[in-house]
């Protein structure tokens, strides 16, 4: 039988923690996504539940600390946000809808408001995954032509190739993409990443247009016109991007 459900942060991760009694000895605790179980046992008093129950979660937090370094930020309602070069403050508006939408002025103020209106009856961890595609979604469409330019800049400093269409994508786990035609796609999420990185993944898409594969060959294409590019790899695979 479910007793209680409520909801914690650790670091900057949200976690329901659902709590059962249970025919057994023993309480215990798991883990599963983004849910701790507590599980109590029904033979004992309610006194001592509560003593059960504040011990696992205290022990399952503290592995949790652990296990789990910051990585993912957490959107809040008058976030200063930079992206491409620009500011943008968010607004955050809790309503009762059932669909996420997300609007912009379009004249040029110093600091763009992006106002952000979610479903107020979500989970945390659903509001925030929300927030964040409708962030990058409308950053991604604003930002096109920057990251045009920011191309063409690339590759007229290294390469001097011809190119395609060339546009920001919300890929799920790719960071970039160059297809046979020779357009690239970046994935927005490295709007939000800082700019060495996001140049990295561009003249690697640049180097594509060269070499459609992976080969050593490609990688000293790489290495010739970014150095670092072993590191810059490594840290955009710690971005949590
Ligand atoms: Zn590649």
């Amino acid at each position: 039988m479910q007793l209680y459900t409520k909801q914690i942060q650790i670091k900057n991760r949200f976690f329901n923690v659902d709590v059962y009694d249970f025919p057994k000895r023993n309480s215990s605790a798991t883990i599963k996504g983004d849910t701790i179980n507590i599980r109590l046992s029904s033979r004992i008093s309610r006194k001592l539940q509560n003593a059960h129950a504040e011990n696992l979660l205290k022990r399952m937090i503290k592995s949790l600390e652990k296990k789990d370094p910051p990585k993912k930020k957490i959107w809040m309602d008058g976030d200063i946000i930079d992206v491409c070069e620009k500011k943008y403050v968010l607004q955050i508006h809790e309503e009762n809808r059932k669909t996420g939408t997300v609007g912009m002025p379009r004249w040029g103020i110093p600091t763009v408001p992006l106002t952000i209106k979610i479903p107020k009856n979500l989970s945390n961890s659903k509001k925030q995954i929300l927030i964040f595609n409708l962030i990058r979604k409308i950053l991604a469409q604003e930002n096109q032509i920057y990251l045009q330019n920011l191309v063409s800049e690339i590759n007229h400093k290294y390469f001097n190739f011809k190119y395609g269409k060339i546009e920001w994508k919300n890929f799920k786990s790719r960071f970039g993409h160059c297809t046979s035609k020779n357009d690239i796609a970046i994935c927005s999420r490295l709007l939000f990443v800082p700019k060495e990185l996001l140049e990295y993944v561009i003249i690697h898409e640049l180097a594509h247009i060269k070499i459609k594969n992976h080969s050593q060959k490609f990688w000293d294409l790489v290495k010739k016109v970014c150095p670092e590019h072993k590191k810059r790899r490594k840290l955009l695979r710690n971005s949590g991007s």
